[in-house]
Parts: structure tokens; sequence; C-alpha cells
């Protein structure tokens, strides 16, 4: 990726309010460049190399503005992909630690070697979904910052994310502008799930005219033990 791709990410990434360093810049390029070669082969993104600064890197960091990530933050990602928004996060907040928990085994391929390219400590990538995990008293209720993005309705997500959320902790999913009948319909799960809506936050992605919606959910209570049900179940009856 070229040099003039490092001063895209660093400026977009200061208009988000947030300071990179040089070697954070060229490890947010290199993760998109390296992106670019493995898509030749196998299927990881659709969208084309030429946005990958604004619409995979920064609109990663949009996350920050939900919540900004703290040194020792536990962080999960549900369902990276390519490593969206979960490995951008990690590289501009080094200080934090990383679960990658991806469905889909050919992506894990991918996020393993990101990691081991870039050098970056404390990512652990797991093959699985997140109600499975979410099961588990190793990870249940553990992470400070639960987050997503394009990996299902928020009525559907909420049941993915609030397990994992430790009580005080929050979930952020990132979703585009137009929100509104998604939140009105997950809110219902939202409580059952111990959760509460702190935030709805719009921020537009810098240099495009593209305007993201941050939901924001503090985990408030525990979540009771017969969440998250079976993954099937989770898609074909959303919690009401
Ligand atoms: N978050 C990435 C992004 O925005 O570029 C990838 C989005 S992709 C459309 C959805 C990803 O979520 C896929 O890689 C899929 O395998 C994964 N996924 C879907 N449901 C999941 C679940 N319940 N647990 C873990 N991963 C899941």
């Amino acid at each position: 990726m070229a040099a003039h791709d490092t001063e895209k990410i660093t400026a977009g990434a200061a208009a988000l309010g947030i300071q990179l360093d040089d070697e954070q810049a060229s490890r947010l390029a290199r993760h998109a460049e390296l992106l670019e070669e493995w898509n030749r082969r196998i299927n990881l993104t659709s969208i084309d190399p030429a946005d990958f600064v604004p619409l995979h890197v920064l609109d990663s960091l949009t996350v920050a503005r939900g919540h900004r990530p703290r040194a020792g933050d536990r962080i999960a990602d549900v369902g990276p992909g390519a490593g969206f928004p979960g490995l951008p996060l990690k590289i501009a907040f080094p200080g934090t630690s990383l679960v990658l928990l991806e469905a889909t085994r050919k992506k894990l391929a991918f996020l393993e070697a990101v990691t081991r390219e870039l050098g970056l400590e404390d990512v652990t990538t797991i093959h699985g979904r997140a109600e499975g995990l979410g099961r588990q008293p190793e990870w249940r209720e553990r992470f400070d910052l639960v987050t997503a993005r394009a990996v299902a309705r928020l009525n559907v997500l909420v049941e993915y994310l609030l397990p994992l959320t430790r009580i005080g902790g929050v979930a952020v999913a990132l979703k585009s502008a137009s929100i509104d009948d998604e939140l009105a319909e997950a809110a219902p799960a939202v409580k059952r799930l111990g959760g509460g809506i702190r935030d709805v936050k719009k921020v537009r992605l810098p240099e495009t005219d593209i305007e993201r919606a941050l939901v924001v959910i503090e985990k408030t209570r525990s979540t009771p033990k017969r969440y998250p049900r079976a993954g099937g179940e989770i898609g074909r009856r959303p919690l009401t």
C-alpha cells in the first residue's frame, strides 16, 4: 500500500480523535495491503481496494467514538471476517487484548496471518459461533468491550454480544445511520439480556458522505442463564 495511504489513515484517525504514530499507521496500511493480496485468492471482502481506508480501516476506528478502549481492556470482535473492526482497534489501542471470534474457518487463516505478520500481541483467534462461546464460563461476561459490524440485525446481534459482555462493560454495534426501526425492534431483547441502550452516536466517516450509527449498549445486569439460545433459534425467533 502506498505511502499516501498511511497519510490518509493518520489524518482520518485524527479526525476521529485518535492520534497514531507512524508504526501504527503502517500496520493499519499493511493489514489493508494483505487483504488486497489474499482477496485475489479467497473471497474476504467485496469492497474495492481503493475504498479500504475509509470503509474498512477508518470505519472500524469509529467504534472508539462509542467507547474509547482503555489500556487493559479485553475486547471481543464477533464475526470479524477479515478483521473489522477488531484488528484496527487493537493496532490503534495496543494496550488492549483482543479475541476474534469467527464462524468461517477460511477467514481465520487470514486473521492469523495478519496477526503474525504484524507481530500483534494478545490477539486470540477462535473458530466458532458467538452464541457457543457465550455459554462457556471461560468467556461468558468476560469482556469490557464486545463489538461487531455487519453480522446480524440488532435484535439478533444483541444475543451474540451481551452474554459475552461483563457487567459494567459495553457492547458497540456498528450500523448504518438509518437505525430507528432496528433499535425499536431490539429494545426488548436488550433489556431481557441485561443491557440498556446508552447512546446512539452518529459519526461521519472522514473524507466521505457516509454516516454511521454506533449503538452503545451498557451491560447493567447479568444475562439470564437461558441466553444465548442455540444459533438457529436466535435467528428464527429473535427475542421480543
Ligand atoms: N465484521 C466484518 C466486516 O464488517 O467486514 C465481516 C462481516 S461478514 C458480512 C459477517 C461475518 O460474521 C462472517 O465472517 C461470518 O462468518 C461471521 N459470523 C456470522 N454469524 C456469526 C456468529 N454467530 N458467530 C461468529 N461469527 C459469525
